[in-house]
């Protein structure tokens, strides 16, 4: 079976570090801002593209400010996740190899019919891998990555929504190749008419027009990738964009025990083999992440038994982890995601997935 490695962040080998040494790349201060046209983000080297997008209505004077919150928040440093690091997820990992890997490295072959797909859907229950696969989808072509929240455009960027969209995508484009991954995708572009006011309006909208302009231009490499757990929220016009749409299910048993046994490395247990694999078959419906949290709690057990001596304990006395523990950790971290939940997105992905 396959082995998990570390996913710790290597800043060195960054994606962004390594679109540095690109002639394209775009720094902020290289941004000028019109007060009539808005920004201007101008490349520099000879075939560099020049990005001179009249942003209309953007009003200016932020939009300076802006490249530069995109480029030192939203755009990622740290994804040097491999396809190793993510646990199981064989065919998602091959879609996102076809679909966005190969393309950037062999523009000359995926044209025409095999056009690669400007937007896809990674959907499925929370914790279970959809932001490790964009990150490793980044890393593993070589890309900038946008790692963009969109509860937080919402809620943080209140009514500057629509120009952050906007600049966004054009820092993406000076910065191509890149993978724009827009996490819960659902709390902006959802059917939701109720309470939808003009400023979400806007800010779907200025979504679809700029990510037709990404589409319309074959010569542009940015890949948009929603990641969302509620995609029957989604509005239609999203839908018909995201082409691609790839369930991320709940690990299997053969993925949980990859799991399991990564968690478990480096820690003193003493779990023979039968024990890890009733392990396995009792946390089915746990997540990725509910995993996690139940190994922490477990992990907690030996401690708490210390009482006072925790103080004076020599670390290498402390007992063993055993089965014990994670059954009573069982109790307190149970899967997060309801049966029905689980149900619906599989009844979703039988209608519109791609897989
Ligand atoms: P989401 O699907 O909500 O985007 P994440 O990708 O952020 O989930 O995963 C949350 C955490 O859960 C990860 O940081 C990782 O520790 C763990 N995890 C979830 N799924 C996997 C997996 N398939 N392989 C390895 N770790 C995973």
């Amino acid at each position: 079976s396959s082995e998990i490695k570390s996913t710790s962040p290597k800043l060195e080998t960054g994606v962004v570090s390594s679109s540095v040494s690109r002639p394209r790349k775009v720094a902020a201060q290289k941004v000028s801002v019109n007060s009539r046209t808005g920004p201007s983000l101008r490349s520099q080297g000879n075939n560099a593209p020049t990005l001179q997008k009249p942003a209309q209505g953007s009003g200016g004077g932020h939009d300076a400010k802006l490249v530069e919150m995109i480029s030192s928040v939203i755009v990622d440093r740290s994804p040097s996740v491999k396809w190793d690091d993510i646990a199981g997820l064989e065919m998602a990992k091959q879609a996102l190899t076809e679909m966005v890997i190969l393309p950037t490295k062999r523009r000359d072959l995926f044209t025409g019919l095999r056009k690669p797909a400007k937007g896809l859907l990674l959907f499925g229950p929370p914790g279970t891998g959809k932001t490790l696969l964009a990150k490793a989808v980044a890393s593993e072509s070589e890309a900038t990555f946008f790692n963009v929240s969109a509860s937080s455009l919402t809620s943080k960027w209140v009514g500057e929504g629509e120009k952050l969209v906007r600049t966004l995508f054009q820092v993406a484009i000076s910065r191509q190749p890149s993978v724009i991954f827009i996490d819960e995708i659902d709390s902006i572009m959802s059917t939701r008419t109720e309470n939808e006011n003009e400023a979400s309006r806007r800010l779907k909208s200025e979504f679809l027009v700029q990510f037709d302009g990404v589409t319309s231009n074959s010569g542009d490499l940015v890949t948009v990738i929603g990641a969302t757990n509620k995609p029957q929220e989604l509005d239609d016009a999203v839908l018909r964009r995201l082409v691609k749409r790839i369930y991320i299910p709940l690990p299997d048993a053969n993925a949980r025990r990859v799991l399991l046994k990564h968690k478990l490395k480096g820690q003193a247990f003493s779990l023979p083999d039968i024990e890890v694999e009733r392990l396995v078959a009792e946390t089915d419906g746990y997540s990725g992440s509910d995993l996690q949290a139940l190994c922490e709690e477990a992990a907690m057990m030996p401690i708490r038994e210390l009482g006072a001596d925790i103080l004076t304990v020599q670390a290498n006395q402390v007992r063993r982890l055993r089965y014990g523990d994670f059954q009573k950790a069982m109790t307190v971290i149970k899967p997060s995601l309801q049966r029905s939940k689980w149900a619906e997105l599989e009844r979703w992905n039988r209608e519109f997935g791609s897989n």
